[in-house]
């Protein structure tokens, strides 16, 4: 992976603190610094769900292969059909889906047609079978139809020697089915990100150790395996490191030679964890940003070698939430692909009163959900405070206050970003 020298200097998206980032500026920093990763990787197609198309995918074949029946019906000449009078075709054959009729159709002449059957030769139209009256082999069609109707012509959802999908495009069981259609079995990828992750702080204790006075549980890993699990990302969980320079160093170094991208929680505020502050700089470019955002000032992104590096802060909801609005689109950049929008994807009523105060984006934890008329309301998930993961597991969505809201009364559309189809 290749990046770009960092640009960073002094935002001024805050005009009570100059210091200070928007969202918006943090994420377009952050993907003008990062080059997607250019190698590809060849998969079966089954195995490729979720990657991301490493080169456009050429279609050696028309689809459909043959002009066919739309519908079950009768195959005419289109040049005889009615204008209003009834008229009567002497059916002559059938055709059906992988057994086509090679009888042709003349003059006053039809042919009974499945759906997907070819279209026998000299019929150019097809009238569907409820809509005729059949009497032995007589076909009976009266007025109202179209020359050329009901038939699907070879080539017109894909055209052979055209794109069939453009490089960057995420994989999903709808293009799997496309590149089966044409039938190719392998497909060539982008290779996803590695990705190394630890946290850091003496309190923290693994799952199965005991917890003396003071100490927690280290939850952020788990929380960050989930989120880059379903990603599809390469992972290397690199444990809890305590808050001793040679064990951060060593970390740092074993990231940087082994991962793309580095991410660690906790030890980001001002004034503590000085050694991670220290050993960054010493062997990368790091900068710390404050992000006009709650929760999750501050920041810190930068690089270590070759190795994008992002410092969440330690509070499990302000990882999540930094997770989901700089790392995912960075991670989705990288992969290839273009990142979806971030912006709410909705409007919805909001029945809980929250307060704010203006000068940054603020990121609720909101439980969306219809209501009887068939608009979507969202209320407050519970307690807000950025250690609080219950509110968190129960939410499914993001309230997204715009830094000029000061708070919202009860009642008010807001916007809404959905966790499913985030991650
Ligand atoms: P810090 O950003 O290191 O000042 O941490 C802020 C808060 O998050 C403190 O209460 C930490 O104990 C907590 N915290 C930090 N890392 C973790 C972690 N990996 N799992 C759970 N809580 C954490
Ligand atoms: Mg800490």
């Amino acid at each position: 992976m290749s990046t770009k020298p960092l640009p960073l200097q002094a935002g001024c998206q805050d005009p009570r603190d100059p210091g200070t980032l928007s969202v918006e500026a943090a994420r377009q920093r952050i993907i003008d610094n990062l080059e997607p990763i250019s190698a590809t990787l060849t998969l079966a197609l089954r195995d490729a769900l979720g990657y991301t198309l490493g080169e456009d995918l050429i279609s050696p074949v028309d689809v459909p292969a043959h002009t066919n029946s739309a519908v079950d019906g009768y195959a005419l000449r289109g040049a005889e059909l009615p204008s209003d009078e009834e008229r009567a075709f002497d059916c002559i054959a059938s055709a059906f889906a992988g057994h086509p009729s090679d009888t042709p159709v003349g003059a006053g002449q039809c042919i009974r047609i499945m759906t997907g059957a070819p279209l026998p030769a000299g019929a150019d139209t097809v009238v569907m079978q409820e809509q005729t009256r059949v009497e032995d082999d007589r076909v009976r069609v009266g007025g109202g139809h179209r020359v050329g109707q009901n038939v699907r012509h070879a080539g017109e959802d894909l055209t052979r020697g055209r794109p069939a999908l453009r490089a960057g495009t995420a994989l999903l069981p709808a293009h799997l089915g496309l590149v089966a259609s044409l039938g190719i079995g392998e497909v060539r990828v982008q290779r996803p990100p590695r990705v190394a992750f630890f946290s850091t702080g003496d309190e923290l204790r693994s799952i199965g150790e005991p917890l003396g006075a003071g100490e927690i549980y280290d939850s952020n890993r788990y929380t960050l395996h989930g989120m880059l699990r379903r990603l599809g990302v390469s992972i290397l969980d690199l444990g809890v490191v305590r808050d001793r320079p040679q064990a951060l160093r060593d970390a740092f170094q074993r990231a940087s030679e082994d991962a793309d991208v580095l991410i660690t929680s906790g030890g980001v505020s001002v004034g503590e964890s000085d050694f991670v502050k220290d050993i960054l700089d010493e062997l990368g470019t790091v900068d710390f940003w404050k992000i006009a955002m709650k929760p999750g000032r501050p920041f810190a992104f930068g690089r270590l070698g070759d190795c994008a590096f992002f410092g969440l802060p330690g509070n499990p909801v302000a990882v999540m939430v930094t997770f989901y609005q700089f790392v995912r689109p960075a991670l989705l950049h990288l992969a290839g692909r273009t990142p979806p929008p971030m912006e709410p994807l909705f409007k919805a009523r909001c029945t809980s009163e929250i307060r704010k105060k203006p000068g940054r984006t603020e990121f609720y934890r909101g439980i969306l959900e219809p209501d009887g008329d068939g608009t979507l309301t969202v209320r407050s998930a519970g307690a807000q405070g950025s250690g609080v993961l219950r509110s968190m597991a129960e939410a499914n969505c993001f309230v997204v206050l715009p830094p000029d809201s000061a708070g919202i009364s009860p009642g008010t559309l807001v916007d809404v970003q959905p966790f499913e189809g985030l991650v």
